[in-house]
């Protein structure tokens, strides 16, 4: 039996009560968040709570319970699902109130519902790399909010996929910003560059997990950006996601990337990353 939460109770499917008058149907006005489990335990889960609270925040709501709160429910999704590897998906919505645009009274509370998925990790993709496609970033200009209003991004996806591109590289200005749903980085001369962490991009858990292992192995990076011109000479790009981890990319828009196969510098992340995971060590 699936366990979900929603309306304050862990609940069955058959037992869900979603409201028709949801803004987060109307409006896509939520935030959310993606916690990643490994071996049945949240990886980085204070980092994503935070940043569900710091979304919330952006977007002026409040989220009906404390962030130890929050984290007790995803460890219980987590555990009462017995998943081993996977995630844990939480929403928040502004609530369930008649369609105005502007915000309903200050008694409607906001709805918090959470699912966990056994999902294995992409492994395949995560050895062998995966080919990008550009495409023109069109989203709005509070990128930095994990909002549900995400269709720039799903059309982004959508248009790499149909040319059986893994992801899309969004660029803003002829500037590379990030993934549709993931962050990008470059290697050129043994530096890594990456967009700095500002309104143009997700800050990514796992982008700031990378930042602090380059720190560790004394890896030169920059929080500079880079142009798309300069994405097509780079030494090896790589993308950071939850469920991605460190991904390799092996072209651009069918042109490929340093040697076209995965590059030594994003190995050796990749190997720092793992060896943070007792159970992708254990090969789980
Ligand atoms: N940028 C966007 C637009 C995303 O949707 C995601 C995935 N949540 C990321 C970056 C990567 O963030 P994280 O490492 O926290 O999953």
């Amino acid at each position: 039996m699936t366990l979900y939460f929603m309306d304050g109770k862990f609940t069955e499917q058959g037992e869900l009560n979603i409201s028709i008058d949801d803004r987060g149907y109307y409006f896509g006005d939520g935030v959310y968040e993606v916690i990643k489990v490994y071996g049945g335990e949240l990886y980085t889960a204070e980092e994503h709570i935070s940043r569900l609270f710091q979304s919330a925040a952006k977007v002026k709501m409040t989220i009906p319970y404390s962030e130890g709160q929050m984290l007790e429910i995803a460890r219980e999704l987590a555990l009462c699902n017995t998943i081993s590897v996977g995630h844990v998906y939480i929403q928040v919505t502004r609530g369930a109130a008649p369609r105005t645009h502007q915000f309903p009274a200050s008694t409607v509370v906001p709805v918090v519902s959470a699912y966990a998925i056994q999902n294995p990790r992409p492994t395949s993709n995560i050895d062998n790399g995966v080919p990008v496609k550009s495409v023109e970033d069109i989203r709005w200009l509070r990128c930095d909010i994990k909002s549900l209003n995400l269709l720039g991004n799903v059309l982004a996806k959508q248009e790499a996929y149909e040319v059986n591109c893994a992801e899309a590289l969004l660029h803003r200005d002829g500037v590379v910003t990030e993934g549709s749903s993931s962050n990008m980085f470059g290697v050129k001369g043994g530096t890594i560059y990456t967009h700095p962490a500002n309104n143009l991009i997700l800050n990514g858990i796992t982008r700031q997990v990378v930042l602090g292992l380059c720190q560790e192995l004394a890896v030169p990076l920059k929080e500079t950006a880079f142009t798309i011109e300069e994405a097509f000479k780079m030494d090896e790009l790589f993308l950071t996601s939850t469920t991605s981890e460190i991904m390799p990319i092996t072209s651009i828009d069918g042109h490929s990337i340093g040697s076209g196969i995965p590059g030594t510098l994003t190995r050796k992340l990749q190997k720092a990353f793992a060896l943070q995971i007792p159970s992708i060590i254990a090969g789980e």
